[in-house]
């Protein structure tokens, strides 16, 4: 990806991996001469402060949502200069929403993209590198660490991987266009919208019964559509909903498409019923879509320990994850809160760990 805002403070990087291989060798493959290239091996006084050298950096974290500019922040102001790589959604999931009204500190609110916005100009402002670019390709079996991006190598003494999940979506046009607007991924961050409301969520598994369950304290009626006729949920889940009076059901349908406008919001769903074959427009002032996240790892896929979903494991309380010197955070090792403020709980964590981890390998 091109870096449509390039940073003053770019340290000169080599072309191509060869090159930087060729100057850089890993740690434990040849010795002798990656130890004079690898700045934490020299002695203490002959080492550069801190930060980049020839593409090395003593932390670089994956991702720029608020897990990861939080743990650089941390990182920052800790001395360590990290560089932070922004992947392909500079800002993370916050920036596809409007109000943050959940995020301390903003008793107004605060819109998404703003929000992040703000949390870039707070890293930058203490030494964060922020590149726009995405890691393609991590070795965690050399040391430093070797993260490849389709523009550049680079060389970390300690990784963070702050990559979040990406909330699994209809992939209409008038989702995107409405997400925001009346359309939602999250009913903990945006239920309180919808008061005296009638919304519509869309899936059938646990997320989506605890997410009607919970939007039942704000709207005056929840209509679960399931494509299916049976949920997918556990049993308990499923019990709890049936038995909910505001909750209702419309069985074998997809949501073909949302209907309304950014200044009136959302006005009804197009539904298709599978079974009868019938279309019918069915009217609601919201929409949840809860048919589950998928956490960006897959890069880290038979290297880092994940759950059967691919949520990286952290040896909790601490963010370490398997291997020496990687630590996760944010919704990419959360199932379960998936919240910014818990992002960014752990983004802090992470950095603590590196900044503890590094001094004990210096
Ligand atoms: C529509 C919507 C509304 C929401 N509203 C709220 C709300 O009001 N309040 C609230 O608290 N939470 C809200 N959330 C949830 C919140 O956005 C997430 O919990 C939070 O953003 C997670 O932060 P994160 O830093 O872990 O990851 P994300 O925000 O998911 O960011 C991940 C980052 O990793 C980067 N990345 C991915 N792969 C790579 C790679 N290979 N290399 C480099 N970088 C990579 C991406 O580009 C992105 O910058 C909402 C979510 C959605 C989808």
């Amino acid at each position: 990806m091109s870096d449509p805002e390039p940073t003053a403070t770019a340290v000169a990087e080599p072309p191509a991996a060869a090159a930087t291989a060729a100057a850089n060798p890993p740690v434990g493959t040849e010795p002798a001469a990656a130890a004079a290239a690898d700045p934490t091996t020299r002695p203490a006084a002959e080492r550069e402060p801190v930060g980049a050298r020839d593409g090395f950096h003593r932390v670089v974290v994956l991702g720029s949502g608020p897990a990861g500019f939080t743990a650089a922040l941390y990182a920052s102001r800790a001395d360590l200069a990290p560089l932070l790589l922004e992947g392909n959604q500079p800002g993370g999931q916050l920036t596809i929403t409007t109000d943050v009204e959940n995020y301390p500190g903003f008793p107004d609110g605060i819109l998404g993209p703003e929000l992040m916005d703000k949390m870039r100009e707070q890293v930058r402002r203490f030494g964060t590198e922020c590149k726009f670019e995405a890691a393609v390709e991590v070795d965690l079996d050399v040391r430093p660490f070797v993260v490849r991006t389709d523009e550049n190598v680079y060389r970390a003494q300690t990784l963070i991987v702050a990559t979040g999940a990406t909330a699994k979506l209809l992939g209409l046009p008038s989702e995107e266009h409405l997400m925001g607007y009346g359309v939602s991924a999250c009913a903990t961050c945006d239920g309180f919208f919808f008061r005296d409301k009638e919304v519509v969520i869309v899936g059938g598994g646990d997320t989506a019964m605890e997410e009607a369950l919970f939007l039942t304290r704000y709207a005056t009626k929840v209509t679960v559509v399931h494509r299916r006729d049976e949920l997918r949920a556990s049993k308990i889940m499923q019990d709890r909903a049936f038995a909910h009076g505001k909750i209702a059901w419309v069985w074998n349908s997809v949501v073909t498409e949302v209907l309304g406008s950014r200044e009136g919001g959302v006005e009804a769903v197009r539904l298709h019923n599978k079974k009868t074959g019938a279309d019918s427009v069915f009217p609601t002032q919201g929409v949840f879509v809860a048919i589950g996240h998928q956490p960006n790892t897959e890069i880290f896929r038979g290297r880092l320990e994940m759950n059967d979903v691919g949520y990286i494991r952290v040896r909790e309380p601490t963010s370490r994850t398997n291997v020496d010197g990687v630590f996760a955070c944010g919704d990419a090792m959360d199932p379960i809160y998936r919240q910014a403020v818990t992002a960014a709980g752990t983004g802090c964590r992470a950095a603590m760990d590196a900044e503890r981890w590094i001094e004990v390998q210096d």
